[in-house]
């Protein structure tokens, strides 16, 4: 949850260089092991640890559910990413969000946008009630739909993604902040598409940051993981805390190890696939067999403005199309792909493709001639040709 012991400044050392963020990472924060000098930090598997002769866990750890020193590592670079005192990792991008609905108080108020991650959305209809918390809806592209559902005292977290998922919708995270902190709220982010690669919420104002750090951060799915990270080290980050300590939802040290190693690959990997997103976005939005593209890159995008204003370096690696002629060619599409994998998940270095209307079933704002696209690493024009050519396939005689 803190630096590394031995990258912290000694109090007299000189100041050190600003090195960028695409720098620390590469290096991991510059971590040397101080035994054997290596670069690559060890992996820390042990469960327990040896007690002092006078009781004591000099050493900080004493059982490996509530800390471990591979995580600590790994939360080290993603709280430098996001430029916040302190990050917490988790078993996954779901134990993380639902540790902060987790630390609210019975009778509490959450808003909660009406296009968000499907699975959160659905947790939260099912277990809000049980837990006693007032759970609304907001459409969050619309300010004034959340001011109306502030109830100021009682409304204690404002919950947000942009861009949200899968219509990548935009929200002003400045101005839901400010939107909450006038009612007494906190702001929290889901910022997994975006990732802090695109946008820093915590300098616009947000309080708490959530990754799934499944996607892009990882990027080679082969990780399960969930971050947050906070602007303030405060009671309700230490009970964040033990919420994760006392359910044992840490990440394993293993994919803590996995997620560094891709940590260091990060800027270079948001950069490339945004590149790619924009391009495609671009391309597809001229094709005949494509109603609309959905990407706040694109300049007629709704969200555009606003995305323009608090996200950087472009605008993500996610979009979707909106296929001529419905449903069934939206799927007889999907079907046609050879080069694009036909997969749900985002973020990972090989593309994927997805009719997000079956996966999230009824009652989705999501409408059913989507398809969503994640882009990867692949060549953008490989990546074109190959739906472009699954397009025609699905319709015969256009
Ligand atoms: C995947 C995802 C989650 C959930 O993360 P897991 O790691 O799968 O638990 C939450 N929010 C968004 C936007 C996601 O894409």
């Amino acid at each position: 949850m803190t630096l590394p012991v031995d990258t912290q400044p000694e109090p007299d050392a000189p100041q050190p260089p600003t090195w960028s963020k695409r720098t620390l990472a590469a290096q991991a924060m510059g971590h040397v092991d101080p035994v054997t000098r290596a670069v690559v930090a060890p992996l820390h598997v042990s469960t327990t640890f040896i007690r002092d002769p006078d009781n004591g866990y000099s050493s900080g750890f004493s059982y490996a559910r509530p800390d471990n020193a591979t995580v600590r590592e790994a939360e080290a670079v993603l709280a430098m990413l996001e430029e916040a005192p302190a990050a917490m990792l988790f078993g996954s991008g779901m134990a993380a969000a639902t540790a902060v609905f987790g630390a609210l108080e019975p009778g509490d108020h959450v808003v909660a946008p009406a296009v968000m991650y499907w699975a959160l959305k659905r947790w939260l209809r099912e277990e809000a009630p049980r837990r006693r918390l007032d759970l609304d809806f907001v459409a969050m592209d619309d300010l004034d739909a959340l001011r109306r559902a502030m109830r100021p005292g009682r409304t204690k977290l404002v919950w947000i993604e942009t861009p949200g998922n899968p219509l990548w919708t935009v929200t002003d995270i400045a101005a839901a902040a400010e939107i909450a902190h006038a009612a007494g709220a906190r702001l929290a982010v889901d910022s997994t598409v975006a990732s802090p690669f695109h946008t820093r919420p915590l300098r616009l104002g947000a309080d708490l940051v959530m990754h799934s750090g499944t996607k892009i951060l990882n990027g080679h799915s082969d990780v399960v993981a969930g971050v947050l990270a906070t602007a303030a080290q405060d009671a309700a980050w230490t009970r964040i805390g033990s919420i994760r300590a006392g359910g044992g939802a840490i990440l394993g040290p293993f994919e803590a190890y996995l997620l560094m190693r891709s940590l260091r690959t990060f800027p270079l990997r948001a950069a490339a696939q945004s590149a790619g997103a924009l391009d495609l976005a671009a391309r597809f939005a001229q094709h005949p067999h494509v109603e609309r593209v959905l990407y706040p890159g694109l300049p007629d995008d709704p969200g555009h403005a606003v995305a323009a204003r608090q996200m950087e370096q472009g605008f993500g690696a996610m979009l979707s199309i909106r296929v001529a002629g419905g449903e069934a060619a939206a799927i007889a599409t999907a079907a046609q792909v050879r080069l694009w994998k036909r997969a749900t998940s985002l973020g990972g270095v090989e593309s994927l493709i997805e009719h997000r209307a079956s996966v999230e079933g009824p009652g989705t704002p999501c409408p059913p001639d989507l398809l969503r696209l994640s882009t990867g690493l692949e060549d953008p024009d490989d990546l074109f040709a190959d739906l472009a050519a699954a397009l025609r396939a699905a319709h015969p005689g256009a």
